[in-house]
């Protein structure tokens, strides 16, 4: 027994002597992935590079830029900034510091709050102590052993943590030098292995967020398995600082909020109805296409409907309280479904009738608390691009495919590259609880969904018991051209409520049946896609998108009257025009609309009044020449119609 048998990911299998370290199997396999490799995977659990294998095991082994091999990276950074804090302030005291998105925080207890300056000596410490090559090593010891250690250093936040564990739990703590940290690991084996980091900020918080508790000091950092990664996550921060849809909503003047009409309403002004208007004819548009028929809800109901819905019972906390009209409950709608589930019901059906798809962009309104609303991320009004398919069981799959097909039209349309698609299925023992108790249809459901996406081809992961009450649902996650990430809709099945609302249709033999109901948004609420989009585009937005399409800039005054025919001629066409006819200098005017980031310029001066032409500037791209209004007319008409994302290198250029 002095050699065991080492499976790896691809099957192959390597013999080493008892006791060699992950580290020396990534040695033996070569040094590029020695050097990279962070942490290894021992039989499904993580563990430190430097542990010694003592049987047959399978191993996988993860490098800084895997999820597990990133995560271990930060941690180990977190604790190398630990380690660099008390070298420079002995006396600090140090408390917690787990990992987040992309990140790291660790909270101390010192006297003098952190400044800019501080964090910078902080930072090259760390460099310093990560140069000097230490060995991190793991030690397991017996929680009285652990209150004793960190008494001895004084430490009182980590005996108050580890007096509260069970004593006859055994903890593991992590030395590198002089320094130990509690922690459950894994680490980076050695402190050369941590190299491209970054302390981003410092704020106050909390000891456990309890605002009784003392404040202490916060900072948070990040690293990445390479500098350029590091780099990408950086600028990616900054943009994402620039393109916050809350600072560029107001700059763009997009939409307000107005504490006279209360929080989390917010107020479109022109350039967000704009956008709104451009979007909902999108919606139509590809709706129409697909089969939809467009329908129209009041926002007020009967308190009886929601009782049906199960709404009342399920999702009051999110509903406004009723009002009372000559003696019965009104409420706002919270949602649209049970309202299309009445129009499918006016009008008696037959299979020849199905599928039925109603889309509505209906407004709803949801309580949010104070706390959690967020600039257009988290509002109290909303208009949902809502749509509801009845079909029978044997059209779901391919009306569920279509809607999927719906979603990547849309991503190709807005240039989104990255997203996801997670698939909720129920589980077993929430039957006939927190969920309908049908086995046989959810699985048979959760299966058709299945492969659709595959059909589809659509990235998906699935998750056991996160199903909607009523069917399984698909929640589509997507990344923004600085990759943040955002939920904008979910995809429901739903084969309880048709039953629950008495819905049929008279089959081929004139029996009573009942559908299946799909729920689908796919451009989510107008609030969140719009909030999306601006972060997403940066403000950008293509011409078909943009608030404002065309800039009319006459050089002089001589010139307003041709300036004017212009801007109505476009204006007739269809277009979102500005005349820009105040006196400043043609200079002046063109920084100003490109200040307002308007897509499409048109100087004009004396010789394009007599030639009826225009002088187009295009954002990014600058001077495009003379060009006769009709010709530019019908180029602009055919940049708009096939939704041209023209500017998707411009977006790049701009943050360059
Ligand atoms: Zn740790
Ligand atoms: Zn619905």
């Amino acid at each position: 027994m002095s050699e065991i048998n080492i499976t790896l990911p691809d099957n192959s299998v390597k013999t080493m002597p008892i006791s060699t370290t992950s580290q020396q199997v990534a040695d033996s396999i070569g040094s590029r992935l020695a050097h990279a490799v962070v942490v290894a995977k021992i039989d499904g659990n993580l563990i430190d590079l430097n542990s010694p294998l003592d049987k047959d095991c399978s191993l996988q082994l993860f490098t800084g830029d895997t999820p597990e091999g990133h995560d271990t990276l930060l941690h180990s950074t977190a604790h190398l900034m630990a380690q660099a804090v008390k070298e420079l302030f002995p006396s600090a005291k140090v408390t917690i510091g787990p990992t987040i998105e992309n990140g790291f925080f660790y909270d101390f207890d010192v006297d003098v709050p952190f400044s800019d300056e501080v964090l910078a000596k902080i930072e090259q410490k760390m460099k310093e102590l990560a140069k000097l090559g230490q060995n991190i090593v793991r030690k397991e010891i017996s929680s009285k052993d652990a209150i004793d250690l960190f008494d001895n250093m004084g430490e009182s936040y980590k005996v108050e943590i580890v007096s509260q564990l069970d004593p006859q739990e055994v903890i593991s703590a992590y030395t590198q030098s002089n320094f130990t940290d509690l922690c459950r690991g894994p680490h980076v084996s050695n402190t050369s292995k941590i190299k491209y980091f970054k302390l981003l900020s410092t704020s106050g918080a909390y000891w456990r967020g309890d605002e009784k508790n003392k404040m202490l000091q916060r900072i948070y950092g990040t690293v990445f398995a390479s500098k350029d990664a590091l780099k990408t996550h950086l600028h990616n921060l900054e943009e994402a600082k620039k393109r916050d849809h809350r600072k560029l909503g107001k700059e763009l003047q997009i939409f307000a909020f107005d504490e006279e009409v209360g929080p989390g309403l917010p107020l479109w002004l022109p350039n967000g109805t704009a956008m709104i208007e451009a979007l909902e004819q999108l919606a139509k548009e590809s709706e129409r296409k697909s089969g939809y028929s467009q329908v129209r809800t009041p926002h007020l109901t009967k308190g009886a409907l929601y009782e049906k819905s199960g709404h009342l019972e399920h999702y009051k906390d999110s509903m406004y309280p009723a009002m009372d009209i000559d003696g019965t409950d009104y409420y706002v709608k919270p949602m649209n479904c049970p309202h299309h589930h009445k129009i499918y019901a006016a009008i008696p059906k037959s299979y020849r009738d199905l599928p039925v798809r109603f889309s509505e962009y209906g407004t709803c309104y949801r309580y949010e608390k104070s706390g959690q609303l967020f600039g257009l991320m988290r509002v109290r009004s909303l208009q949902m691009n809502d749509a509801h398919i009845y079909c029978t069981k044997e059209q779901f799959k391919k009306e569920f495919l279509a809607v999927c097909n719906m979603y990547l039209s849309y991503f190709e349309i807005f240039g989104i590259e990255k997203y996801s698609m997670r698939l909720s299925l129920h589980d077993k023992e929430g039957l006939g609880k927190k969920y309908v108790n049908e086995p046989k249809l959810w699985l048979e459901t959760e299966q058709w969904v299945r492969e659709a996406l595959q059909e589809g081809e659509l990235d998906f992961v699935e998750v056991q018991g996160e199903a909607a009450f009523y069917g399984p649902k698909i929640d589509v996650q997507v990344w923004s051209a600085i990759g943040k990430e955002f939920t904008l809709a979910t995809n429901q099945v739903d084969f309880a409520i048709p039953e629950k609302f008495n819905l049929t249709y008279t089959d081929e033999n004139g029996n009573d049946q009942t559908p299946l109901c799909i729920h689908r948004a796919p451009l989510g609420t107008h609030e969140r896609f719009i909030g999306f989009l601006i972060e997403h585009f940066g403000g950008n937005f293509p011409l078909w998108l943009a608030p404002i399409q065309i800039a009319v800039l006459p050089i002089s005054d001589k010139v307003i009257d041709y300036a004017n025919e212009v801007t109505q001629e476009l204006r007739d066409a269809g277009l979102r025009v500005k005349l820009s006819d105040r006196s400043d200098k043609i200079g002046l005017k063109i920084r100003q609309a490109e200040l307002e980031k308007i897509n499409v310029m048109l100087v004009v001066g004396e010789r394009e009044a007599t030639e009826k032409t225009v002088s187009v500037r295009r954002r990014f791209e600058g001077d495009q020449g003379v060009i006769a209004l009709s010709i530019l007319k019908n180029q602009l008409f055919d940049e708009i119609k096939q939704r041209r994302l023209s500017h998707s290198q411009e977006t790049e250029a701009a943050t360059e």
